[in-house]
């Protein structure tokens, strides 16, 4: 239940059901969603048949069905939909607010084919077996938290309530996330505590006298609710009786009468015990209820009838009272309360009748819980009125959960979506690797010249750049038999370089190489050197390679068209630096799988998810329809981000995705896949969507979020926060299971709200679940998507080979893939399901760029000579 849920906004119709004892109550209630604290409630009350309780449940439920049709019929309601709330006072195992399995009939209760089955299921056909088409069965309820939520609506809010009727029972409000068995992790959740069972199990041996074991063994089922059997009023008169019986029978009571009486089951009404504790006429009550047995009181007689039904009655009020203060301290306790201020809703005859009783559950529960101040409310019109607020607020909510389910619906893709993605990724392969359709392909697939993965006899010393990630690196790399040792310089290149001219460009780069071979002391070698150069390249050969277009805040001129090793070996020329052996130009990605598949000979395929997205993987040369020769294999440069870029994913895009792609430097056509894909872009979709919802008043309460309109404000990392599930042992450790597992100490909301807070957003419990499930979608989808486009992959590889079985490596670097908690998760298992004849293993890159530049230009030597 949410904390709003006595905040009186509800309004409309409703209708309730209670099943009573011995009849069923409908009332029809109007809310009227004015802050009104008095719904209109109008009700009937229908005697239910005595055979009902013990026949066949088909048959209960069909005559509660009908009390609703007459109830209808009464009062000519109007045909639109009539959601109903269920007050069904019994043991129930509820899932969810429309959905309670029954544990167990009591209270004389015991009809058959019922027990485990859904009630609300149960009640629903019913219904629609007498033509109520329009009555939908929303919430069930125990008749404990309609008085609860009837006693809320009376004033302040009300979080304990208790039922002292034939039986009894009590529930209070927890957090939900401390409910382990309810799928529900959000707001607070009202606990049924069914307490009448509690001693089933032998714990209250010890208080339990002769009498209440009499009584036990003489009820309908003997061993269970004993604590009921203490309290309940279809069991005080009984334990009276076997008292008395014991006592006449030592010949304290009744001497001259004939006792035989006592020993009739029933014969002692409870109404009659509560009539006989009355300080004005219980003497007189006790004397006339005895006479009407047959017996002849004298007296002292009375007065000791008076006192044990006193006993009796004290002792179920005090036992209630322990329970009610076991309730309050675990509130304060799990609340971290010094005191505990609350209020208390009862119900049942026991309690309204009876001053006596209210007074001694009073005092008793202050002397033994003395830092809770408990106010009892007694309850004015049962439950109906409560019932119908639940179901008001189960309706609303289910509403708003329809909404936001309808926003995040095209971003959640099937089965089918991800196979015919698949498919349309392996169209996209075969047109890019064909020489007349490559053109026409929106995935480049550009060869690489590499034509072999490291087989670990590499050996040597290198030199290696890295231009096109977050940063401009020269490193020195020696391969050597026992591993390979490393040492780099990270360099600045100034803004007004990027863009400036090629030549100011590439004379930076020499002079950064130049002053790192100083400092290493390489001066005097000719180090062959590869060159990790991650921007879309035509390659001509290994060491050649045409700039497509630059990326990633690059635009330096007279560039793109050219060879950039031709344009540092000029620079070097410029430089007069003569030192310089260029043997390999590489694309990120093949730098990734070439440094994993120095650890592991079965890394084929190298995947990028960080800033931008893309992949390469080994294919035969036969396939390379764009290079001469047949023989082996050739690594290629997917330059996969551009898939779609031809529109065929147009369909998959989402109205979010358009807002994300119109405000970037490439709108319209260019990186489509890489837009739904990267960290880029995640945080960007992610905030569009908050945005829809605050809008569709589903998020914030509505509220306006300026600076949530600011773009990029929202970034990725943020997502690896919030998804960020902790274990229940709140030691901090991470877990990495679905479904969710909150730690008792909210931790994991606090880091949500932590975030949303930094933005200005004041996020509420459910706020801070409903962002975390948006970042959800949005990293899943994702994570889905690049499987799909690995799956094309991997299937394209095993075919190639003709192998029933593929079993293939993946070298995989970027920081979205690393540092999120659940991409690489997700990634695999829809992987595993879209290519079930592949087993894929994944591989973090360590420094790719570095060390597998060098060891691209390890390979190519080592194939030279
Ligand atoms: P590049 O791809 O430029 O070499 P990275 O692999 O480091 O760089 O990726 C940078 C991207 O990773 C950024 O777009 C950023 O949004 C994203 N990112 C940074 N930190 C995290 C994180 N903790 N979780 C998810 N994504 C992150
Ligand atoms: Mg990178």
């Amino acid at each position: 239940l949410p904390d709003t849920l006595c905040s009186s906004v509800e309004k409309g119709d409703l209708l309730v059901v209670e099943l009573c004892q011995s009849h069923v109550r409908t009332l029809w209630v109007t809310l009227l969603g004015d802050g009104n604290q008095s719904p209109q409630v109008m009700d009937k009350i229908f005697d239910m048949p005595g055979n009902i309780m013990q026949g066949k449940g088909e048959a209960l439920f069909d005559f509660v069905a009908q009390c609703v049709r007459q109830f209808l019929a009464g009062i000519g309601a109007p045909q639109h939909r009539l959601p109903l709330g269920f007050v069904f006072p019994f043991s129930c195992r509820q899932t969810r607010l429309d959905k309670a399995e029954l544990i167990s009939w009591s209270k004389g209760f015991s009809c058959s084919d019922v027990e485990g089955k859904d009630v609300v299921q149960l009640l629903q056909s019913a219904i629609k077996k007498q033509k109520l088409y329009h009555v939908d069965v929303v919430a069930l309820m125990n008749d404990t938290v309609g008085t609860m939520m009837t006693c809320s609506m009376a004033g302040k809010p009300c979080e304990v309530a208790l039922v002292v009727d034939t039986g009894t029972n009590s529930c209070f409000m927890a957090k939900a996330q401390q409910v382990e068995m309810a799928e529900e992790t959000s707001g607070e959740m009202c606990v049924n505590t069914e307490w009448g069972c509690f001693g089933d199990d032998g714990t209250l041996s010890d208080i339990l006298t002769p009498y209440d074991q009499h009584v036990d063994q003489e009820s309908s089922n003997p061993g269970e609710k004993r604590f009921e059997k203490l309290v309940g009023s279809l069991y005080l008169g009984e334990i009276v009786r076997h008292v008395l019986m014991a006592l006449a029978a030592e010949k304290a009571l009744f001497i001259g009468s004939n006792v035989a009486v006592l020993g009739t089951k029933d014969v002692l009404k409870t109404q009659q015990v509560l009539e006989i504790i009355d300080n004005e006429d219980g003497m007189a009550k006790a004397s006339r209820a005895l006479e009407a047995l047959g017996l002849r009181p004298s007296e002292r007689d009375c007065c000791r009838v008076q006192q044990i039904c006193r006993a009796v009655v004290s002792r179920a009020a005090a036992l209630c009272a322990a329970g009610l203060a076991a309730i309050f301290s675990h509130m304060r306790q799990s609340r971290e309360l010094e005191h505990l201020v609350i209020n208390v809703g009862v119900d049942g005859e026991l309690y309204r009748g009876h001053t006596r009783f209210g007074e001694i559950l009073q005092s008793v529960t202050r002397l033994l819980a003395p830092e809770c101040m408990a106010t009892l409310l007694p309850s004015v019109d049962g439950t109906g009125r409560g019932a119908a607020m639940v179901t008001a607020v189960a309706l609303r909510v289910a509403a708003q959960r329809r909404e936001v389910d309808q926003l995040l619906a095209p971003l959640r893709l099937s089965r089918a979506d991800l196979q015919h993605i698949q498919a349309l990724m392996r169209r996209e392969m075969e047109l890019g690797l064909g020489r007349e359709s490559n053109a026409n392909a929106s995935v480049r697939m550009l060869p690489t010249y590499v034509r072999g993965t490291p087989d670990g006899t590499e050996r040597g010393e290198f030199l290696a750049l890295d231009l096109g990630g977050t940063n401009f690196r020269v490193l020195v790399v020696r391969v050597e038999q026992d591993g390979i040792r490393m040492a780099s310089e990270i360099y600045v290149i100034p803004t007004a370089v990027m863009q400036g001219t090629g030549e100011a460009l590439f004379d930076h780069i020499i002079e950064c190489i130049m002053d790192f071979q100083l400092k290493q002391n390489l001066m005097k070698q000719v180090l062959p050197l590869g060159f990790t150069f991650s921007f879309p390249c035509q390659q001509l050969g290994l060491d050649k390679a045409v700039l497509l277009s630059w990326t990633k805040g690059f635009s330096a001129s007279g560039c793109v068209g050219q060879d950039v090793v031709q344009l540092l070996r000029e620079a070097a020329q410029r430089k007069q630096h003569s030192g310089l052996k260029v043997v390999a130009v590489v694309n990120d990605t093949v730098g990734t799988m070439m440094s994993c598949g120095y650890d592991d000979p079965k890394c084929e395929i190298g995947l990028i998810v960080g800033t931008g997205t893309n992949a390469c993987y080994m294919e035969e040369m036969q396939n390379v329809g764009t290079v001469e020769g047949e023989q082996g294999r050739m690594c290629i440069n997917m330059e996969w981000g551009a898939f779609g870029d031809n529109g065929c994913l147009d369909d998959i895009f989402t109205h979010f995705d358009r807002l994300v792609d119109e405000k970037t430097i490439n709108a319209g056509k260019q990186s489509r896949f890489e837009k739904l894909i990267s960290g880029m872009y995640l945080g960007e979709i992610v905030r569009h969507i908050l945005l829809a919802l605050v809008e569709k008043q589903l998020l914030f309460r509505g509220k306006p979020c300026p600076k949530l309109q600011t773009r990029d404000i929202f970034q990725t990392k943020f997502l690896s926060t919030i998804e960020i599930l902790w274990d229940g042992d709140g030691d901090g450790d991470v877990v990495l299971t679905v479904p969710l597992v909150w730690g008792s100490d909210g931790l994991a909301l606090r880091q949500v709200q932590a975030i949303l807070q930094d933005l200005e957003l004041q996020a509420s419990f459910e706020d801070s679940v409903l962002v975390r499930e948006v970042c959800q979608t949005v990293s899943q989808r994702a994570a889905q998507l690049c499987a799909a486009g690995l799956a094309a992959v991997v299937e394209k590889m095993r075919e190639n080979r003709g192998l029933a079985r593929l079993a293939v490596t993946v070298g995989v670097d970027g920081t979205l893939y690393k540092m999120h908690p659940l991409f690489s998760q997700h990634l695999q298992q829809t992987l595993r399901d879209l290519a079930p004849n592949c087993t894929v293993t994944f591989l973090r890159s360590e420094d790719g760029s570095g060390k597998g530049a060098a060891l691209v230009a390890a390979v190519a030597c080592r194939a030279a000579e």
